[in-house]
């Protein structure tokens, strides 16, 4: 038994950047939860939660922008 092998690989760090190609901003101050941008929304990014419209999930995101061309409370950001 022996500690004969040690891990000798500079194992380089592998930083998965998790890159947010999408950035969602919400102002839940205007936000009357109309609903209009979880709906209009082809990839299911938004949901509504406690009458407020939330990011479901970012990453599926395509920063189309179709819901920021659609709130009327202008509310939407996405970069
Ligand atoms: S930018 Fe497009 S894909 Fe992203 S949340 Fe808005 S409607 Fe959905
Ligand atoms: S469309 Fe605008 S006002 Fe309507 S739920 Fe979405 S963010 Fe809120």
């Amino acid at each position: 038994m022996g500690l004969g092998s040690l891990f000798k690989r500079g194992k380089k760090q592998e930083k998965q950047e998790v890159t947010d190609d999408c950035h969602i901003d919400i102002n839940a101050e205007n936000c009357d939860g109309c609903e209009k941008c979880s709906i209009a929304c082809p990839n299911n990014v938004l949901i509504l939660v406690d009458g407020l419209s939330s990011v479901r999930d970012a990453q599926v995101c395509k920063s189309c922008k179709v819901c920021m061309a659609i709130c009327p409370k202008d509310c939407i950001t996405v970069n």
